[in-house]
């Protein structure tokens, strides 16, 4: 069996993460090392690479992370703003293998991004 991400381990409660919300198909939790005053971290329970890894099959699951994401942020009350980022390959800096938006919120952002 392939190694589990360290997502997937989140997902299966084998370490510990500050989840913010859960439902059937996706999981929010705290970013370990926070780049802004929010942090937070969505995926989906499915294993899913990257955002270049999707199938027609993740339409569904990639609509909902979107929308769990624009209801967080209502939430956690960044109505100034917020940052959504996914890192899809290693050029852009993505170093877990498992589908992920960071959505960032809680200081103004820089354009363009590093
Ligand atoms: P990437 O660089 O792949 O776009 O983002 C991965 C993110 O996962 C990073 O922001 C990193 O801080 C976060 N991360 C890595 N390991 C863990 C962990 O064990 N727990 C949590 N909560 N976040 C993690």
């Amino acid at each position: 069996m392939a190694t589990k991400t360290i997502f997937r381990r989140i997902i299966d409660r084998e370490i510990p993460a500050t989840i913010v919300f859960e439902d059937e198909h996706c999981l929010a939790f705290q970013d370990v090392n926070p780049q802004a005053p929010t942090h937070v971290l969505v995926i989906p329970k499915k294993d899913i690479p990257s955002l270049a890894a999707l199938q027609p099959a993740d339409h569904a699951v990639v609509g909902h992370l979107l929308m769990v994401i624009s209801r967080l942020a209502a939430d956690l009350q960044l109505d100034r703003g917020f940052r959504v980022v996914c890192n899809s390959g290693p050029e852009a800096g993505q170093t877990v293998e498992h589908l992920h938006f960071h959505l960032l919120g809680g200081r103004p952002m820089l354009w363009p991004p590093g």
